[in-house]
């Protein structure tokens, strides 16, 4: 019985000390990652930092430092990664409002599914609705009367709800979604991800010409390249999607408010919470209404209430600083004046390193900012100009990680580099483009 009782012993110590050891080896693997701003599982990831982390030993002699900025201790050698539009950007300035925008939320409320049941969209919440109103009234950026609003799980999920809203049920085949390339390289993924016999992926919107119905997503100001865009396909059986995610006054001149039948917006590229996962569709037709609640209803049973008070907080201030004494010091003035610097900047590498180029936009008046200036958009959509075709390749050899053309449907030539990122990366990112020679 003893001799039993040992040999259990040794057996039991051996399996623990194994298990130990796996997950100190595992911890220290996800350390590594984690080290260089690499996303674990983020969908678009793909093989960058892998790649980079391969691929990668040296830095390049062209890349020089600049006189005119202080360079950090190992910046010269740091890997920058402008490949997501990870709004970070935005923290500075709502560490600055302190608790204005803090939310305690008691564990015993929001317990239940159900914001309010008497709603078409039963788990939006009454005052993230009323701030949502509020905020397209103040900004003048949406028409919101005689529009259902429906809240999503970020404008991704609300994106989903309305393709599976929009679709003809009972088509032979999957109806056709296309929008105009460069399109925002999520679409395609997304569209394509579950394989439905509902709709599916077609392309490039310029060179479609199927008749019948189909989808086209509108993208304005569109993210890779920052243009104001319309419909592009000319059928008379076309359902449109407004994603309007960079209708915001910091990115782009408000000339009127937007008024289309299917309106994206989001919290992550207006007030830079992406980590709230929280967007909201404007939508005009009740049917498409209803059927993209359902969408949500069977996908995720509603969305997070805590995120829903949180993102109502934030629009509030937003709202109320624009609106107050002190609208020298509010959310979309602050926005407003880092990406104009940013773009300032990065208009001044690109002249000086003479291998890029980037689009000028024309100037209009802003409603709410009244004044009139070029769209300064959230994304650096650049070209590397002579005879580098791969882009996204010759970055990542002077370690600046962006997402390459093909992503978006076009020359691996261009590449879309995110302009929200913190202070600090941003501007080792500039210096070092400025130094870039070949
Ligand atoms: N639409 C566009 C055009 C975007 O650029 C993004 C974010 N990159 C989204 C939608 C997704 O937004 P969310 O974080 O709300 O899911």
């Amino acid at each position: 019985m003893a001799y039993i009782l040992s040999v259990f012993a040794v057996r039991n110590l051996l399996v623990l000390s194994l298990a130990l050891n796996v997950s100190l080896i595992l911890r220290v693997l996800l350390l590594h990652d984690s080290q260089d701003g690499s996303f674990n599982g983020f969908f678009f990831a793909e093989q960058k930092e892998e790649a980079l982390a391969t691929k990668i030993t040296r830095l390049s002699s062209s890349v020089a430092p600049s006189p005119s900025l202080p360079i950090a201790q190992g910046d010269e050698d740091r890997v920058i990664n402008l490949d997501h539009g990870d709004p970070t950007m935005y923290e500075s300035y709502w560490q600055k409002k302190g608790d204005e925008t803090t939310v305690v939320i008691p564990g015993w409320q929001f317990m239940s599914y159900f914001s309010d049941a008497t709603r078409l969209c039963w788990f939006l919440e009454p005052e993230f609705a009323k701030q949502i109103v509020r905020l397209h009234k103040v900004v003048g950026n949406a028409v919101t009367e005689n529009r259902h609003i429906v809240v999503g799980t970020g404008s991704t999920q609300l994106f989903q709800a309305a393709l599976y809203a929009l679709s003809p049920c009972a088509e032979a085949e999957p109806i056709s979604v296309v929008s105009a390339a460069p399109y925002y390289s999520s679409y395609p993924l997304i569209t394509d991800c579950l394989k439905s016999r509902l709709y599916k992926w077609a392309g490039d919107a310029r060179s479609f010409s199927k008749n019948g119905p189909y989808i086209e997503l509108v993208t304005s100001p569109n993210n890779p390249d920052g243009f104001a865009r319309r419909s592009v396909v000319n059928g008379s059986e076309g359902i449109l999607i407004h994603d309007l995610a960079y209708y915001w006054p910091q990115y782009t001149p408000i000339s009127s408010p937007a008024n289309y039948d299917l309106m994206l917006f989001t919290v992550s590229k207006s007030t830079g919470h992406a980590g709230m996962r929280i967007g909201w569709a404007l939508v005009k037709d009740e049917d498409v209404a209803r059927k993209m609640t359902k969408y949500i209803e069977i996908n995720t049973i509603g969305v997070s209430k805590d995120s829903q008070v949180r993102a109502a907080k934030v629009l509030k201030v937003i709202s109320d600083n624009s609106e107050g004494p002190n609208e020298g010091d509010s959310f979309f003035e602050f926005s407003y004046r880092v990406m104009a610097k940013r773009w300032k900047q990065l208009r001044e590498a690109v002249q000086q390193s003479g291998l890029f180029s980037v689009s000028d936009f024309p100037p209009q008046l802003c409603m709410f900012l009244n004044r009139v200036f070029e769209p300064q958009p959230a994304f650096a959509w650049i070209k590397c100009e002579g005879d580098i075709e791969d882009c996204e390749s010759f970055l990542r050899g002077k370690k600046i990680l962006t997402r390459g053309g093909k992503h978006f449907g076009v020359s691996p030539k261009y590449v879309r580099i995110s302009m929200l990122d913190r202070d600090k990366n941003y501007e080792t990112f500039v210096r070092r483009l400025s130094t870039i020679r070949s």
